[in-house]
């Protein structure tokens, strides 16, 4: 079992962040959410004053950013401290403007071929539950276990919504939505490593499920493909 690497790929807010992280505890596995990667590269290039439009600079700077995931270093109801540049950035990832620039930065061919290596060494180790958009189809073709975790827009977006107003946010729905369904657009229409279902991925449709529910589905996957190798 503890070879095994899990996959979970989707769109935007569709709870990959937290059912991975909880099928990760419930096996004992690594969490690694690699959404992170490339909101670190965004979050650094509006820092140093790279232009998110600035293909050759961004990707520089990705190639030599030093991004450390650690386990949770306070207890504010994050999976894990992201630190860059000897600061705390996990939060600050999560700031509008990296949401607006992530998914063209994501876009670039230079930066996804200077995060997949080590996204490749993480996963290949075995007992890594990785969540992203590339996941079963790019970084990790060989996973044994692939999940194409889905949900409407509407759904997806009033989840994001309640998030944010459960961290005491300001959240319009209809902005939400709306930029969801923009990140969506791109990060399924780029020439590299688009968002789409392995062929060999288990779609779910979480629209009408909980989330003890959608974890345990996964569970019941992930037990399959175990007694398939036994
Ligand atoms: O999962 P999260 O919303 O944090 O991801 C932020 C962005 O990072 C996505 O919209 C996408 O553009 C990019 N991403 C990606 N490949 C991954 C994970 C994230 O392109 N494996």
């Amino acid at each position: 079992m503890k070879d095994i690497t899990i996959a979970i790929d989707g769109p935007a807010a569709s709870g990959k962040s937290t059912i991975g992280c909880r099928v990760a505890d419930a096996l004992g596995f690594v969490y690694l959410d690699t959404g992170v990667l490339y909101r670190a590269v965004t979050w650094a290039a509006l820092e140093r004053g790279i232009a998110i439009a600035d293909e050759a600079g961004v990707t520089r700077l990705s190639e030599s950013l030093a991004i450390d995931i650690q386990r949770p270093a306070v207890d504010d109801g994050r999976q894990y401290t992201v630190v860059v540049d000897g600061r705390d950035v996990t939060w600050l990832l999560r700031e509008q403007r990296v949401n607006d620039g992530v998914s063209p930065v994501a876009a670039y061919a230079g930066v996804r071929a200077a995060l997949r290596d080590e996204q490749r060494r993480l996963g290949l180790r075995g007992g890594v539950v990785m969540v992203g958009r590339d996941i079963g189809t790019a970084v990790l073709p060989e996973a044994k276990v692939k999940v194409y975790l889905d949900a409407t827009l509407e759904e997806r977006a009033q989840r994001r919504h309640r998030e944010n107003l459960s961290r005491g946010q300001d959240s319009d729905y209809e902005v939400v939505r709306a930029e969801l369904e923009r990140r969506d657009y791109i990060d399924s229409h780029r020439a590299t490593a688009p968002l789409s279902q392995a062929a060999d991925a288990v779609y779910v449709d979480s629209t009408e499920m909980g989330i003890p529910e959608v974890v345990d589905r996964v569970l019941e996957i992930v037990r399959q493909v175990a007694a398939t190798r036994e």
